[in-house]
């Protein structure tokens, strides 16, 4: 890897206002990314990677900071660069090679030359004998090879992909994976630098030479971690797995840290509850109680089949119910968790109550409740209250986040047509 600097991203914040409130989906953001890298950015759902890359290329103006493209402050949309995006928006009146080959003549070149060049591109991703097919005759993955070679027709210095497998189907994920990395590691691409956003760490160790892990409220970056592993690698070789592991930590001790915020605030919400179904957070429960009571992080995504996200949430759940303690990259159930672990269902219950009511926002609401007069409030009156506390734009996710925990508890209840809630008898 040469040491040409392509990108730099210099203290970069970005606000955007939701209601009328700022909130910051980036804070203090300073990136480098260098000719020959392929650079991976990890971190939870609304972190502000997408936001990230849309800077990086130039279709945002960042509120505060800079972008320098080879040294010079970005004006306006990167020529140079290229986003490819979860689900390809290809043209459905249009063949696999007009859809190529419209990029081509954005650059202006004449039809002659268009029609190889796209012929070539089509065959180099696999798609001979598709050319003349329409997009809805393709799977879901050979359209979004369509969308590469669309991106590669562009020929950008800087190819930029948000999620590019998230909508595809695990085999064909994993198939366009290896044949992008091919294609890169091969130099059979014009581009000088990768930068893709993922929530699948596995995938991130697969093929990125660096990580850089973002996490959210504000969006920022947390860590990095340098993959020095030979392609192709071996996702079950000891150096693949402590890699993985190191990301994982990473991300544990972000949310160790939101877990003692929690537990040093007398807030009422400073700490949002994650989103996760009862069903699962069970689930996980049950499979470490089943693997001798602890696990590691990452094992437990590859074993419970969810992405990294969703574990995470999950861990964080169980860990503010107290179920479970995180050891670095360990999960363990504690006593309680063993409990919930080997009870019934209504048992199951009693017990989730009793971890619920010691959530602050729960303390909060379950105590205005018993004070107002009807043992009910309006759920507008609730979130008004919450609103000071939590970010506007979380604050409906929070509000049916509440109601399903309080609801399974058996604590409160809600009235859907009166928006009413109140104490359960
Ligand atoms: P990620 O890609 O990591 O999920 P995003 O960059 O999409 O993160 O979003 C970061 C945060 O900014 C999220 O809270 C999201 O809801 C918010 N956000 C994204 N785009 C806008 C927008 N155009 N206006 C207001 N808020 C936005
Ligand atoms: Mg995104």
């Amino acid at each position: 890897m040469n040491k040409n600097r392509l990108v730099e991203v210099k203290n970069v914040s970005h606000k955007y206002y939701f209601k009328g409130k700022a909130f910051y989906a980036l804070r203090n953001i300073n990136l480098e990314l260098f000719e020959g890298e392929f650079v991976c950015l990890v971190g939870a759902s609304g972190s502000g990677k997408s936001t990230l890359l849309r800077i990086i290329t130039g279709l945002q103006t960042p509120t505060e900071g800079q972008v320098l493209y080879k040294g010079s402050p970005l004006k306006g949309v990167n020529p140079n660069a290229t986003i490819v995006f979860q689900t390809f928006a290809l043209f459905p009146w249009l063949t696999v090679l007009e859809n190529v080959e419209i990029a081509l003549k954005a650059r202006g070149l004449p039809k002659k030359v268009r029609i190889p060049i796209a012929l070539e591109l089509i065959d180099r991703v696999g798609l001979d004998g598709f050319e003349t097919a329409y997009p809805r005759e393709l799977s879901g993955g050979m359209k979004q090879k369509v969308g590469i070679a669309r991106a590669m027709a562009l020929e950008p210095e800087l190819l930029c992909m948000d999620e590019p497998f998230s909508a595809l189907d695990v085999l064909s994920a994993d198939a366009i994976r290896k044949e992008i990395l091919e294609l890169w590691l091969n130099g059979k691409m014009p581009t000088k630098t990768i930068l893709m956003v993922t929530h699948n760490i596995e995938e991130a160790v697969f093929m990125a030479d660096r990580i850089v892990v973002m996490d959210k409220n504000p969006g920022r970056i947390i860590g990095e971690v340098k993959v020095d592993i030979p392609h192709p690698r071996d996702r079950t070789s000891a150096k693949f797995l402590e890699t993985v592991d190191q990301v994982y930590s990473i991300l544990a001790g972000e949310l160790t840290e939101r877990l003692l915020t929690l537990a040093h605030s007398k807030k009422t919400a400073k700490v949002l509850l994650p989103d996760i179904e009862i069903a699962d957070l069970t689930g996980l429960v049950e499979h470490l109680y089943k693997k001798g009571k602890e696990e590691d992080i990452y094992k437990l995504a590859e074993e419970l089949g969810v992405d990294s996200e969703k574990i995470l949430n999950l861990i964080e759940a169980a860990e503010l119910l107290q179920f479970a303690e995180i050891h670095k990259t360990k999960v363990k159930l504690t006593p309680l968790g063993e409990k919930f672990a080997k009870s019934g269902i209504l048992e199951r219950k009693e017990i989730f109550a009793i971890s619920v009511k010691k959530l602050p926002v729960f303390h909060w609401l379950l105590n205005i409740l018993k004070s107002s007069d009807e043992k009910a409030l309006k759920i507008d009156v609730v979130k008004a209250a919450l609103s000071i506390e939590i970010p506007e734009n979380e604050l409906e996710k929070q509000i049916e986040i509440i109601i399903k925990w309080g609801r399974y508890a058996e604590l409160i209840a809600y009235d859907d047509e009166t928006e009413v809630i109140f104490l359960e008898s």
